[in-house]
Order: C-alpha cells, then structure tokens, then sequence
C-alpha cells in the first residue's frame, strides 16, 4: 500500500511518515505543493495525504488537477482549525475525507483504513438481470431505463421466480407455493392482484418485458 504525503510543517511529515511506515504503509514524503502535484499525477499512489495550506501550490489546487486529469486517488484533506470554507471547498472539488489539525494518530490511520478498504471492496454482483431490467436481491429494488421501484417481498418472490424462467409457462398453482407456501389459504385471487401489481411496475420502470396471462394455464413473462 503506497502513499502520498504532502504536508510542508517537516516535524509533522516526519512524525507522520514514522506512524505510516510503521503500520506498513510504504510512503513518499514531499514539503512542497509542486512536488506534491508532479507525484500525484504519477497516479501510482493508493491514498494521498493532502495538506492544504503548502507553498507553491496549495492542496486545492492539486486535487482540482488531480481530478481535472482523472486521476481518482483517494484524497486525505488536512486542514488548519477554522478553516470551513476549505473543507467544504475541498469535498466539492473531490476529496474524500478531511481532518483537522491537530489530529489524532489513530484517527488518521482509521480514516486511511476505511478509504483504503471502499477503493478495494468487492461488491457482489447481487443483481439478477435479464432483458432491459434487474431485479437487486438484496434491496428488492426493480430498476429498468425509465426508474426503479422496491418491491414488497411477495412481488419480489414472484417476480424472481419469473425471471429464473423467461418465456417459459409458469402455473398459478406452482407460484401460489412457491410464494405462499403448500399450507396456504392464497387463492388465485391473490396471485392475481400481485401480477397486476408486478405489471403496473414492470411498466413504471419503463421495461418492454411483459407477463401474460395463459389461460387456464397461469403466465409467462415474455422479454
Ligand atoms: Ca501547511
């Protein structure tokens, strides 16, 4: 894990690169705004620590060429006590986290540890998708190219069920038990209000997806 630091108070760089390379972090320490700059364009970092207020060029002006040149490292602000307007500056203009001085140790590497983690999470790929719309299985959410709704849990096991079986006739007696159970009271009148319910989102969220009514059958949905 490579960081950047870029602070011009020496006593602070060195306490800092100290506490970093002792947490195993690898670190390049530089005092003034235009080495700052000319090693974060590099983009081979993997945090920065930016102070603000550096000769030369300021920690603002950086990180809005930074940005401006699409380079998306993580960015640490560090700013003097009282100065509002920077942080709000610096959040707008693409910093990820600020702190201010005088700070704790253990602060700053807590705020680097959660930046650090969010750049590499993993997220699972929880979204079931076919045709123009996706289904996320883990927020209910229906999401096609005109919006996304959230499901109830009922249309949401309906709707999954059809989706694991895109024009294929699916029976109301198997999505009553698959939906409601073997023991339920659930009659097709029910299944049929949540299909209405299902088409009337389908529709909301601007899909060309469709379930129709087999009669005698059950439904297919149709991509
Ligand atoms: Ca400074």
């Amino acid at each position: 894990m490579k960081l950047l630091l870029v602070e011009d108070e020496k006593q602070l760089s060195e306490a800092l690169t100290q506490l970093l390379i002792k947490n195993h972090y690898s670190v390049d320490a530089v005092l003034d705004g235009e080495s700052g700059l000319d090693c974060a364009l590099t983009g081979i970092y993997d945090l920065i620590v930016l102070d603000i207020m550096l000769p030369k060029i300021n920690g603002l002006e950086i990180l809005k060429e930074l940005r401006a040149n699409e380079i998306s490292t993580p960015v640490i602000l560090l700013t003097a006590k009282g100065e509002t307007s920077d942080k709000v500056q610096g959040l707008d203009g693409g910093a990820d986290d600020y702190l201010t001085k005088p700070f704790a140790s253990e602060e700053l590497l807590a705020r680097i540890r959660a930046l650090v983690r969010r750049k590499g999470e993993i997220i699972p790929d929880n979204v079931l998708t076919i045709s123009d719309f996706r289904l996320n299985l883990d927020t209910y959410e229906l999401e096609g190219d005109s919006g996304s709704v959230r499901l109830t849990l009922k249309e949401y096991e309906i709707l999954k069920y059809f989706m694991y079986r895109p024009n294929r006739a699916v029976s109301k007696d198997d999505l009553i038990v698959k939906v409601w159970g073997f023991d339920s009271e659930a009659e097709y009148n029910n299944l049929e209000v949540y299909i209405s319910f299902l088409r009337k989102k389908l529709l909301h969220v601007g899909t060309k997806a469709t379930i129709s009514t087999l009669r005698g059958i059950g439904y297919k949905m149709e991509e």
